[in-house]
């Protein structure tokens, strides 16, 4: 049994416990592991552990203290960190929550992986996730369902479920999620935990699955916005394996301290208006407007006319990028065989039946069909123009305000089972979407427990393309006011879901 409590740890005090011989990132690893088998049991956030890695690295940081080195290791000496399934790690499978890639060994290690590691996170592992990225309950996954720690007859949230979960069940402080229409901020909403997707180009998606390449980026979960920010600093800037990321040189934690007198925050009133919102939701972001207020920012409203247009847009860009990036898996490089048949043809339909599930059948038929002649005119290029619109309003609103506060979810976590119709299924991002569509940062804030449900529910910042730290900062205030995310009380210290 540790003498200190791993659960209650953040990314400081595991360093503050390190310079002062507290503990050795060894004893933080083996805490780590003991926390993951105790709790894992109950909310299955894992698809593959890696305890000899992460004892490695352990040793690796506690050899570079001893010999008094701490200084010169990087923000995240000794933290453990996991990754979601669709980020290779060298050494583990990359199975993407997929029959497709159940025996899929990481040919390399992708850069945000890489970059975590480089900044002396501990690999614990990888974690589960919807098929391809495809959902918003993580009840895709080919590998089973991960459990939300605030009810565990509830979703986690998709689909980076996995990563949502492990953090907020007090398992890892840091995980890595992806987002292409709001996988990271909608899990990290549902299990109460902070959740970034930062400007499209801030992280390389080097060695990430690919489901929507214009959509896609990678960004941390945490339990304060002060981690999430020092995983920001060890992830950002331009990897010349990726020509879309950006350099970067900022420091994410400059200026979580300063407030938010004087900045102007936007609120979009169709937001707040929109069908499905939950009253309790509504009625936690209308307060965290009104905490802003007082703390100084000014409150004005802007306006996104073609943001309700997001939703068609994305269900047309998505699926069509997904049918191009999955057609590698064709059983013959990469994927699942289902060997035997005569031809090719029956082979690759064969293999492709087994191996990919109903939701990703669904995307890559809609992508196929969506992008075939005559059909491309009619839904392609007009989504297109429409996401030109959508970036547009978001820079025309960005003119008027410095960061935006809007619901991320509509609702609170929903039980196992209880959304089948895959277009309410879709509606979980009726307010993320469109950040993906123009580009900009967004992040979902702990706002404490709905006053019904007594589940989770938080609230989305949205920042100008590459002034992710201004959208911290306003986090930063919003958590100063709410409290930074608790652990559930069944996973409360020393608690593992009994
Ligand atoms: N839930 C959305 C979808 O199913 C977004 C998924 C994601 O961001 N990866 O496509």
């Amino acid at each position: 049994m540790a003498s200190f409590d791993y659960s209650a740890l953040t990314v400081d005090g595991i360093r503050a416990g390190l310079a002062a011989g507290d503990f050795s990132a060894r004893e933080i690893a083996e805490a780590a592991l003991a926390r993951i088998e105790a709790a894992d049991a109950k909310v299955n956030a894992f698809l593959q552990l890696i305890p000899d890695a992460a004892l490695a690295a352990a040793d690796a940081v506690d050899a570079a203290v001893a010999a008094g080195k701490l200084n010169e290791l990087g923000p995240l000496a000794g933290v453990p960190v996991g990754f979601k399934d669709n980020m290779n790690l060298l050494g583990t499978r990359t199975t993407c929550g997929s029959h497709m890639l159940e025996n899929y060994e990481s040919m390399y290690t992708a850069t945000c992986v890489q970059r975590l590691l480089d900044a002396g996170g501990l690999p614990m592992g990888k974690l589960n996730m919807d098929e391809f990225a495809f959902g918003s309950s993580t009840e895709t996954s080919a590998f089973g369902t991960t459990k939300n720690p605030w009810d565990l007859e509830r979703v986690p949230g998709g689909s980076s479920g996995g990563s949502a979960a492990a953090v907020a069940a007090g398992m890892l402080p840091i995980t890595l999620g992806s987002d292409t229409g709001g996988s990271i901020r909608q899990p990290a909403s549902f299990c109460g935990v902070v959740g970034v997707k930062p400007t499209y180009g801030l992280v390389s998606r080097y060695g990430v699955v690919a489901f929507g390449s214009s959509l896609d980026q990678v960004g941390p979960f945490a339990r304060t916005v002060r981690d999430a920010a020092l995983a920001m600093n060890a992830l950002v800037g331009h990897d010349p394996l990726d020509c879309t990321s950006q350099p970067c040189t900022t420091d994410f934690t400059a200026n979580l301290e300063q407030g938010v007198e004087g900045m102007r925050i936007g609120v979009v009133p169709e937001f707040m208006t929109a069908q499905g919102l939950e009253p309790e939701v509504g009625e936690a972001v209308l307060d965290a407007i009104q905490k802003l207020a007082s703390a100084g920012a000014e409150i004005v409203e802007v306006d996104l006319p073609n943001a309700a247009a997001a939703m068609s847009a994305y269900y047309v860009i998505g699926p069509s990028e997904a049918f191009s990036n999955l057609s590698r898996f064709d059983s013959v490089r990469y994927g699942l065989c289902d060997p035997g048949h005569a031809d090719l043809g029956s082979q690759y339909e064969a293999s492709r039946s087994r191996g990919f599930g109903p939701e990703a059948r669904r995307r890559i038929m809609l992508g196929s069909y969506l992008l075939s002649a005559g059909v491309y005119d009619t839904y392609y290029y007009p989504a297109q123009q429409v996401r030109t619109l959508i970036t547009d309003d978001y820079r025309m609103a960005f003119g008027e305000c410095d960061c935006i506060l809007a619901p991320a979810s509509p609702r609170t976590a929903f039980k196992f089972g209880e959304i089948t119709d895959p277009t309410t299924m879709h509606l979980s991002d009726i307010f993320t979407i469109s950040i993906n569509i123009a580009g900009n940062g967004g992040m979902s804030v702990p706002l404490g427990l709905g006053k019904d449900s007594k589940l989770p529910v938080s609230a989305q910042l949205i920042c100008p393309w590459f002034q992710d730290e201004n959208m911290l900062r306003v986090a930063a205030a919003l958590e100063r006011e709410y409290g930074a995310a608790e652990l559930p009380p069944a996973f409360a210290s020393g608690r593992a879901g009994e």
